[in-house]
């Protein structure tokens, strides 16, 4: 999809507090501890390019991506510090990732017989991390017999250099610890079945790090926390307290790009699900699904001019339409996500309003939205 740079939308990335957050992240890790930048999916829709620059500028030691793609966009910026893949890839492009010093997942022991082969035919080594299932039911190894074949498989072999083992938490972000402790056990017991010697063991991500969940880990894959936003999904309560400050760095902006009149029996959006019961003055906003601004925002109140205002019917693929308190001019500023965690609009409650969560939020608005960065 092109950027829409002659159209008044687009999202705000305040690089400063991606620096502050990550500066301050840094100050809070344990002595030796490093801190890898988690900037897969675009950098959670912030721009993984600019976004991992001044990770890089702030402390971070290297970074965390989905896919392999997302490691090679990072090498083609110029980009040098260690990257780790934390999804699986192929094993016919162990040897892509070993030409670009790109680390990777292993998720089994067939995986590694399978990119051993691979790595042969070129004579090259792979940088990988072991992945461990310790409860997230996701990726890596969860039975001992098969963990154990596989450090079996890689003493001595040429093709890998073991540079991580690491598991992954399905519930850090929960004042609840069980489940959490449980998979602390499970990933123990598996450490001490190893007898290769990786570089670092790692476990925690924002929320493990940043709510001082009582687990050793040499690395913090740093994700949620980057971006200012705090991990702690708890519905009946307030957020866990992060230990860290956390300054939002993204905002969401738009200008109404026609305002009127309507009158009564007159409706708004498809289905008409918005019909006036008296003359309403309609703002149209330049934005919709296609941007990533789901349906579901309807009724959900934004920021115009001065003045929060609810979306009236149905939010469509390009557009929607806002009802205003008063006339405003075209080209009146609108603030769907304020970068402000205590304004009405800031991206939690956005994601609570549609029923889901922030990174989710910030991951759907689209390519279409050029992404404007500040504080640089
Ligand atoms: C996405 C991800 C992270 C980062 O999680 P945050 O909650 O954003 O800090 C860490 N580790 C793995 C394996 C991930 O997939």
């Amino acid at each position: 999809m092109v950027p829409g740079i002659h159209r008044p939308a687009a999202v705000k990335v305040d690089l400063g507090a991606i620096r502050q957050n990550i500066e301050n992240e840094v100050k809070h890790l344990q002595p030796k501890q490093k801190l890898f930048a988690v900037v897969k999916a675009n950098a959670y829709g912030h721009g993984a390019v600019p976004v991992a620059k001044v990770a890089a500028e702030a402390g971070a030691s290297g970074f965390c991506v989905a896919i392999l793609d997302e490691a090679l966009e990072l090498r083609r910026a110029g980009i040098v510090k260690p990257i780790l893949v934390l999804g699986v890839t192929s094993p016919e492009y162990a040897p892509l990732a070993a030409a670009n010093n790109v680390s990777l997942t292993v998720p089994d022991l067939e995986w590694l017989k399978d990119a051993e082969k691979e790595l042969r035919k070129e004579d090259l080594q792979l940088k990988i991390h072991l992945a461990i299932d310790s409860g997230m039911g996701r990726i890596g190894f969860h039975e001992d017999r098969e963990f154990v074949a596989a450090n079996k498989f890689l003493g001595n072999n040429k093709s890998f250099f073991v540079e991580g083992m690491f598991t992954h938490f399905a519930s850090a972000d929960s004042a609840n610890s069980d489940y959490f402790n449980s998979q602390v056990k499970k990933f123990n017991h598996m450490k001490s079945l190893l007898t290769v010697k990786p570089k670092w063991i790692h476990v925690d991500n924002t929320a493990a790090s940043i709510f001082d969940k009582k687990v050793h880990s040499d690395l913090v894959r740093f994700g949620i926390g980057i971006y200012g936003l705090n991990p702690s999904s708890n519905p009946d309560g307030p957020d866990l307290k992060a230990d860290i400050k956390l300054k939002p760095a993204l905002s969401f902006e738009s200008e109404l790009t026609q305002v009127k009149t309507i009158h009564k029996g007159d409706g708004v959006g498809y289905g008409s699900t918005y019909v006036a019961d008296g003359d309403k003055i309609i703002g149209t906003v330049p934005v919709g699904y296609a941007d990533g601004w789901i349906r579901k925002f309807q009724g959900f109140k934004i920021k115009v001019g001065d003045s929060y205002c609810p979306i009236v019917g149905r939010v469509c693929m390009d557009q929607f339409m806002v009802l205003l308190p008063h006339e405003m001019p075209v080209g009146t500023k609108v603030v769907l996500i304020s970068n402000d965690s205590k304004a009405p609009n800031n991206i939690k409650a956005a994601a609570d309003y549609v029923d889901t969560i922030h990174y989710e939020v910030a991951c759907l608005l689209s390519d279409r939205l050029p992404r404007v960065y500040y504080n640089k």
